[in-house]
């Protein structure tokens, strides 16, 4: 069996190409070729002894994933559905705006946390991903774009682990995968750009602040324990008390001077003007003050299982205004990609429970796809538009 060379930061090519006689720099070579130009086939890689490259064609591969489905929204936010074997799929949502390119990535295929309001939660958990099908949604994602906008030039500037999974249950593979996210011969992405959103794994957060502080977004979703642990079932382990507290040490390590608190406004549930002030007082008491946190307010995307409806417009907004009267940096986030299911807790959209997945697998013609040699064939089938 040959070695995914994209499991490997960096130093583990190091290692691996010290195993084949080699020097370390050879690494970094090979490093580049892969993440900065895409290849995906040896022999493209022109500076490597012909030696070198007949070594790593029998003991290496780089090996992404097929692509089942791709869909362009109106707004060019673009959607993959990427096959990870076993009947499993998961997807990455790549969000273009004025100033910078956002990829949207999975950690695991289904999620074990089950919030009650994400369609991921009630798809069930199947498994981690490994550190290559977490870089791989990346690799595939900043090289296909590239092809089709025609240009050399970096494409994805940020990356947030908020697609299916909870990153934070994933976590070696995790912090190799934002290795190679941040290593300038791979990536270059700064800390700043590149975000772990988590429901709260309390140690799990300390661990990152050592490991890899990259900016840290936390899914608060409600000003109470009693809300929260109807919503988020991992409350009940790791209480708002707690996870404020680990948010206060991750502070000390982060690349921003701030943790996003994401808020998911439910109509009924955790909307009313009440729980916005009992929200500022649970902030304010976390630190003495506010200006630790920035509040994302996310419109909540229905899907008939949840049972739980999106807040009316209005009300949204009442509650941003008690936040912001309090001093609190509130936002409202935008829905992108709306007719897609690529918006916020739609990201199950296609895959909304796994016997479906592999009813729909067995129907679905497979794209095997390298971003850059398959890219004329999507553009041809029609795939590629918008
Ligand atoms: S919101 Fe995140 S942690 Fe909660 S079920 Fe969905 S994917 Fe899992």
């Amino acid at each position: 069996m040959t070695a995914n060379l994209l499991d490997f930061d960096l130093a583990g090519l190091a290692v691996f190409c010290e195993r084949l006689g080699e020097k370390r720099f050879r690494a970094t070579q090979l490093f580049r070729w892969i993440h900065q130009k895409g290849a995906s086939q040896f022999d493209e890689m022109s500076d490597l002894a012909k030696s070198l490259r007949e070594k790593l064609k029998v003991t290496a591969s780089i090996q992404g994933l097929d692509v089942t489905a791709q869909h362009i929204s109106n707004d060019g936010t673009i959607k993959w559905l990427f096959d990870v074997g076993g009947g499993d799929a998961v997807e990455a949502v790549y969000i273009p705006e004025d100033d910078r390119g956002t990829l949207c990535i999975s950690s695991q295929a289904g999620c074990v946390v089950g919030c009650r309001f994400c369609s991921t939660g009630h798809q069930g958990f199947s498994r981690n991903l490994t550190v290559g099908e977490i870089v791989a949604q990346l690799w595939f994602a900043e090289h296909f774009l590239r092809r089709r906008l025609g240009t050399e030039e970096r494409v994805i500037s940020n990356v947030v682990m908020m697609g299916m999974g909870e990153p934070l249950l994933n976590y070696e593979p995790l912090v190799r995968a934002l290795r190679v996210m941040l290593d300038d011969h791979g990536y270059g992405l700064s800390r700043r750009r590149v975000t772990v959103s988590t429901s709260g794994v309390v140690p799990m957060m300390d661990a990152l602040s050592q490991d890899c502080p990259v900016a840290l977004a936390v899914s608060l979703h409600a000003p109470n324990n009693a809300i929260r642990d109807g919503l988020v079932p991992l409350n009940k382990k790791y209480p708002l008390g707690e996870l404020l507290q680990a948010c206060m040490r991750y502070l000390a390590f982060a690349p921003r001077d701030f943790i996003t608190l994401e808020y998911c406004m439910l109509e009924g549930v955790n909307d009313s003007i009440e729980n916005a002030q009992e929200l500022v007082d649970l902030l304010r008491r976390a630190d003495h003050g506010v200006h630790w946190c920035k509040l994302n307010l996310i419109p909540f995307n229905p899907f008939p299982a949840s049972g739980l409806k999106r807040s009316p417009r209005s009300q949204v907004l009442a509650f941003a205004k008690i936040l912001m009267d309090a001093g609190i940096v509130t936002t409202v986030r935008k829905t992108r990609g709306d007719d897609i299911d690529a918006a916020c807790g739609q990201l199950a959209g296609d895959v909304q429970d796994i016997t479906d997945v592999q009813k729909r697998m067995g129907r679905r013609r497979t794209i095997k796809l390298n971003p850059v040699l398959e890219f004329d064939r999507l553009a041809t089938e029609g795939t590629v538009h918008g």
